[in-house]
């Protein structure tokens, strides 16, 4: 009875939360995390000390029967910035959901520096973990909080330097409050650029052991997007870094990128070597010239 009385007491705790405050997705995420939907029973504290991310044999379904990983192996080394490529659908985001456990993998292991995620508290996985999301969301409140919920002890000149790194400052001098402007539904309303931004400036002040972006410079200008992705490597530098990224271009850097194709790694490399291979990655590089030939973000051999 217990067991049942729980959960539901729960419930109801997140559903009045949602009734006093409808737009506060992100604090919704929170409590769901609070509802044992993934165990974690006698878990203990995740341990970082080199920044090692691997995935062996991950099989995954989606609760609605979509199977989109088949026996995925992946290997991050410490420190190391790895881009992961591929069609849309072939299952990047989900290996990002997986590490941050959203969801278990119903088949296989991911470790960090050898440590089970299914053994580790979610509470110490995510305080190692930083996420850029496809689309971030905002609280309902000033734009300062909104950043100060990366790192609640953060001093002004950390929030300013951030600010100044992800080219957060021309809207900070618009907006009529500076950082106390209020944000989202009942304030300023940013553009989806603005929010990654924000969302750059979060994992920057967070600084945490092991970063993914996920598409985190989609909605910014070309320009923008290589001066930002450039502070993206400065922060990630001596961290362990996953990106997701559909324009080649911005990549080409990366320590080792690896191409995912129907929920499994096909190719893994260096922008060199994987175009010298004349494979995957190869017919990705060819199919982007080809689209953006002549466009704004032309890609250029290296
Ligand atoms: P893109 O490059 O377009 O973002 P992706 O490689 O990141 O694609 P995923 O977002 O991981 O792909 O999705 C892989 C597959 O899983 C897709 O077919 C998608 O429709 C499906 N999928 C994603 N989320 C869910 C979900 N919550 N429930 C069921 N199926 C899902």
């Amino acid at each position: 009875m217990f067991q049942l009385f729980l959960p539901l007491n729960l419930l109801g705790f997140v559903y009045r939360e949602i009734k006093a405050s409808m737009a506060n997705i992100e604090r919704l995420f929170e409590l769901l995390d609070e509802v044992p939907g993934v165990a974690d029973d006698g878990a203990s504290t995740l341990q970082v000390t080199q920044g090692r991310v691997e995935f062996e044999n991950v099989h995954f379904t989606y609760p609605n029967g979509r199977k989109v990983l088949n026996g995925l192996n992946l290997v991050v080394e410490p420190g190391q910035t790895l881009a992961l490529v591929g069609t849309s659908g072939a299952g990047k985001s989900t290996l990002t959901r997986l590490l941050w456990r959203f969801y278990d993998s119903q088949q296989g292991d991911i470790r960090i520096d050898g440590q089970s995620l299914r053994a580790v508290s979610q509470q110490s996985l995510r305080s190692e973990l930083g996420i850029v999301p496809q689309d971030t969301v905002l609280f309902n409140d000033t734009l300062k909080n909104n950043l100060l919920y990366a790192r609640p002890d953060a001093t002004d000149e950390a929030l300013q330097q951030v600010a100044d790194m992800s080219q957060l400052s021309g809207l900070l001098e618009h907006a009529e409050q500076g950082w106390e402007t209020l944000v989202g539904e009942r304030g300023l309303k940013l553009s989806g650029g603005e929010k990654q931004r924000l969302a750059i400036a979060r994992m920057l002040l967070k600084q945490p052991a092991i970063q993914l972006f996920d598409e985190a410079t989609s909605s910014l200008d070309s320009a923008t997007e290589s001066s930002i992705m450039r502070a993206i490597q400065r922060v990630a530098k001596g961290k362990t870094a996953i990106i997701i990224a559909h324009r080649l271009s911005t990549i080409v850097d990366a320590d080792q990128i690896a191409v995912m194709d129907a929920g499994c790694v096909v190719e893994q490399g260096t922008h060199t070597q994987l175009l010298q291979r004349k494979g995957a990655y190869w017919r990705l590089w060819q199919a982007q010239l080809r689209t953006e030939e002549g466009g704004s973000h032309a890609v250029t051999d290296h």
